[in-house]
């Protein structure tokens, strides 16, 4: 297992408005993760829609892809150990009301439709690169040694 795996996670509209971009960073940051990339965009329909491909066939697609676009969302790549299946077990279950707290859905959300974050999913090898390139140029991650790691790994 690498200790440079990355995985990425955005902060959905809720979370933005809600004022949890720094809530959601500060846990990535203190568990040990390394940031190497981070933007606040506003998604357009057709970047939504590729991002969310896999559920275009489920009855809540319209409704979500309206969602993502409807306010700004904060992406981010984060770096580390096992990376992409740790950032999902801090996220908790796609539903809040199932996510146990401790959790970042489990902490701040009740609903489905409102769960706050988007992480790459660990149990869909691939996803986490796929969405990185699909939000960020190369030249947008960021390549520096975290003073702390030597005392993480
Ligand atoms: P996750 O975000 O945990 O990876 P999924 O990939 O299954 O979850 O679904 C993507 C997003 O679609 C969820 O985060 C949630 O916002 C929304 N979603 C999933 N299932 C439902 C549902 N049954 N009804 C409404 N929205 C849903
Ligand atoms: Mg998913």
């Amino acid at each position: 297992m690498s200790n440079d795996e990355r995985t990425f996670v955005m902060v959905k509209p809720d979370g933005v408005q809600r004022g949890l971009i720094g809530e959601i960073i500060s846990r990535f940051e203190h568990r040990g993760l390394k940031l190497v990339g981070a933007k606040a965009i506003q998604l357009d329909r057709e970047l939504a829609e590729q991002h969310y491909a896999e559920h275009e066939d489920k009855p809540f697609f319209d409704d979500l892809v309206e969602f993502i676009t409807s306010a700004p969302v904060f992406a981010m790549v984060w770096e580390g150990k096992d990376a992409t299946h740790q950032v999902r077990r801090m996220v908790g279950e796609t539903d809040p009301a199932e996510s146990p707290p401790g959790t970042i859905r489990g902490d701040y959300g009740l609903d489905l439709g409102r769960n706050l974050i988007h992480a790459s999913d660990h149990e869909d090898p691939g996803s986490n690169e796929r969405e990185i390139e699909l939000f960020f140029d190369e030249d947008e991650l960021l390549d520096y040694e975290q003073v702390t790691a030597e005392w993480q790994y």
